[in-house]
């Protein structure tokens, strides 16, 4: 592309930015450009950025917590040699690509799931921004998706969900819960300070119940304890619409996702298949599209 049909594209994209009342002289597009970039590209690569540092965090908890080892010390050692890595060897994603996926003292491979966690959470905080902004509700999702993030992966390992994560998003539920009782109670999701309570009792509770009947039919319950009890900090955090909509949507992925797996002989259909990795997902679904959802639902009806 030559200079001056580059320059060209650029200006029509800056026309894009610039209302049509403004004066638009050649510093003022400077300045507006400058402007553009720090809001539109520096923001979100710093929250990107700040997702991969948690990331790393949520490693440590990923391994540590099923192993009923302390989050905070002693510092993350490589699992095959024990010695204790230096900053260089911790940075997110860099130092996996920059060791080449081995450890730098007993050159073992290291697993390809730590820097994937890394960057699925900067991915996660980044669509969040992208969604509310800097706000209220951005640090209160992206709080709620660290826990499940966390939920994911120790499920997927361990078939378990640690109490101690859902007394974590229980604890967030609670401030957020405060917050919209005493400033706006349209947080999130817009309606009425109890809905948050609702949202615990509606999914938490049908969960539990199904799980009941499960085990009353068939003698083996479809959920563990665990997925009933994730729902209460899921519900408390996203009240009842999108707690709700959360629920339908981990069920329906989780159910297709089971129905695949034993389509394709992955799984045997009497194997047990975590139901935690659903939640996740449906959760992330329902609080970006959630709203939507229920807008189209409700035109069906
Ligand atoms: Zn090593």
């Amino acid at each position: 592309m030559s200079c001056t049909r580059l320059t060209a594209a650029c200006e029509r994209i800056i026309k894009l930015f610039v209302s049509p009342g403004e004066k638009m002289t050649e510093i003022y597009y400077v300045k507006k450009v400058v402007r553009i970039e720090v809001m539109d590209i520096l923001l979100p690569v710093l929250i990107f950025i700040t997702g991969l540092v948690f990331g790393s965090f949520f490693n440590v908890v990923i391994y540590r917590l099923p192993r009923e080892e302390s989050i905070v010390a002693p510092r993350s050692a490589c699992p095959s040699c024990g010695t204790t890595l230096k900053p260089a060897d911790l940075v997110p994603i860099f130092s996996f690509i920059f060791l080449k996926g081995k450890c730098r003292y007993c050159k073992s491979k290291i697993s390809f799931r730590y820097p994937l966690i890394e960057f699925v959470s900067g991915i996660v905080f980044v669509v969040l921004f992208l969604k509310y902004g800097l706000s209220i509700e951005f640090i209160f999702t992206v709080f709620l998706m660290s826990v499940l993030i966390m939920v994911f992966f120790i499920d997927l390992d361990h078939m378990i969900i640690p109490n101690e994560l859902v007394i974590a998003g229980l604890a967030g539920g609670i401030v957020l819960f405060i917050l919209r009782f005493f400033l706006y109670d349209s947080l999130l999701d817009g309606a009425a300070w109890y809905s948050p309570l609702l949202g615990m009792l509606v999914t938490s509770g049908s969960l539990f119940l199904i799980a009941l009947i499960g085990l009353a039919i068939y003698g083996t319950d479809a959920f563990g304890m665990g997925d009933v009890k994730i729902f209460l900090p899921i519900g408390l955090i996203l009240g009842f619409k999108l707690a709700l909509i959360s629920l339908i949507f981990s069920v329906f992925i989780g159910g297709f996702a089971g129905l695949f797996l034993i389509i394709t002989g992955l799984k045997e259909r009497r194997s047990h298949i975590p139901f935690g990795p659903f939640i996740v997902s449906g959760t992330f679904l329902a609080i970006l599209f959630g709203h939507e959802f229920f807008t189209w639902y409700t035109g069906l009806l």
